[in-house]
C-alpha cells in the first residue's frame, strides 16, 4: 500500500501559464481571491494563479511522455496528449487499465457504457504565498508582416499585449498509488501485475519532478518560467493519511508535522508506516520519521525507493 501527500513552494519568474484568452490585443492572466494573514488579522488579495485543470494536464503529459519511453500502455488519445474522457468504448473498468496508464492514473469516464474511473492523483491550484511574494506586469509585443517587397503590408503591425507573473508559488498534490492497476470498482482483484503496477506508480511520482522545473502551463515556447523549486514537504505512508496543510501557508511544515506527529503519539498509524520527505525546510520532529534532501533529484529517488519496496 502507497499513499503520496505532497506539498511544495516553487519560484517561477515571468510566466504566463495560465491565461483567460484574449479580449481585443490583450491576453490577462488567470486571477483568483485568496485570504491569508496579514499581521494579526485575516485578508484577501486579488493573485493571479494557474488553475488545478491545468497542473493535472501537465501532470498527465509528463506521464505519458515517459510511458512511451517505456513502452508502456497508452490509449491513441493519450499518447497524443489528448486527455479526453476517453473515447474508447469500454465495458469494464479493468480492461481499460489494461489499455492505458493516463486513464488508469488520472481515471477517466466512456460516457456510451458509463463505466467510470476517479482520478488517483489530486491536485491543487498554483497560487502565490501566503506572504504575497508575487505581481503582474504587461509586456507589449509586436508582429510585423510585409509584402514581398519587403515594405510592411498595410495594417501590417500588430502589437498585442500579454501579462506576465513572477512569484513564489505553491501547490499540492495527492496519489493514491496504492490502487494504480486496481479497479476501484472491484478492488479486491488487480487488472495488473505487481511488476506492471510499481512501474506505473513510479512514473506518477517522476512526472512531479517535471512540474517542479516549469513544465506546468501555457506560453512555454516563448515563456517558460524561470523556474526554482525552493520547498518540499512529502508524506509517503502505507496507510491513508491526510494530507500535510498546504505549503501556501507560512507555518504549513511546522504544523504538518505536529499532525502526523499526533497520529503516531495517539497510535492512530505506526511510527514506520509514514515517512516525511523534505527538501529546502529545515524543521525538527518527535517520534516521526523525517527525512531531509539536499536535492530534489535525492528525494524523487527516496520516494520510487519506497513504492518498489511498499507496493503490494
Ligand atoms: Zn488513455
Amino acid at each position: 500500500m502507497v499513499f503520496v501527500r505532497g506539498t511544495f513552494r516553487v519560484i517561477l519568474n515571468v510566466h504566463s501559464l495560465n491565461t483567460e484568452g484574449a479580449v481585443g490585443n490583450y491576453n490577462p492572466l488567470t486571477k483568483a481571491y485568496l485570504v491569508g494573514r496579514s499581521g494579526n488579522t485575516w485578508d484577501i488579495v486579488e493573485a493571479n494563479v494557474v488553475s488545478g485543470n491545468m497542473l493535472k494536464h501537465w501532470h498527465a503529459r509528463s506521464t505519458a511522455e515517459l510511458a512511451k519511453s517505456l513502452g508502456l500502455a497508452l490509449c491513441d488519445d493519450c499518447k497524443r496528449g489528448v486527455f479526453y474522457r476517453t473515447r474508447l468504448r469500454v465495458t469494464s473498468e479493468e480492461d481499460m487499465l489494461k489499455k492505458c496508464v493516463i486513464d488508469d492514473l488520472h481515471g477517466f469516464l466512456c460516457t456510451e457504457t458509463t463505466v467510470k474511473r476517479e482520478s488517483l492523483i489530486k491536485v491543487s491550484f498554483i497560487v502565490p504565498v501566503e506572504e504575497k511574494i508575487f505581481n503582474v506586469t504587461t509586456i507589449t509585443h509586436n508582429r510585423v508582416v510585409t509584402e514581398k517587397t519587403g515594405a510592411i503590408a498595410r495594417e501590417g503591425m500588430m502589437p498585442f499585449k500579454s501579462e506576465y507573473a513572477s512569484g513564489l508559488y505553491a501547490f499540492a498534490i495527492a496519489m493514491d498509488l496504492k490502487y494504480v492497476g486496481i479497479p476501484l470498482a472491484n478492488p479486491t482483484t488487480p487488472a495488473l501485475s505487481k511488476d506492471e503496477r510499481i512501474k506505473r506508480a513510479k512514473l506518477a511520482i517522476q512526472a512531479l519532478g517535471s512540474i517542479l522545473h516549469g513544465e506546468i502551463g501555457a506560453k512555454q515556447a516563448r515563456a517558460f518560467p524561470i523556474t526554482k523549486p525552493v520547498e518540499a514537504f512529502v508524506v509517503i505512508s502505507k496507510k491513508p493519511i491526510p494530507a500535510p496543510i498546504h505549503a501556501y501557508y507560512v507555518d504549513y511544515a511546522k504544523e504538518s508535522i505536529k499532525t502526523y506527529e499526533s497520529l503516531v503519539t495517539n497510535g492512530l498509524i505506526g511510527k514506520d508506516d509514514l515517512e516525511i520527505h523534505v527538501y529546502g525546510i529545515d524543521i525538527e520532529a518527535n517520534n516521526v520519521n523525517v527525512i531531509k534532501h539536499d536535492s530534489l533529484g535525492s528525494l524523487v529517488n527516496a520516494l520510487l525507493k519506497r513504492i518498489e519496496e511498499w507496493l503490494e
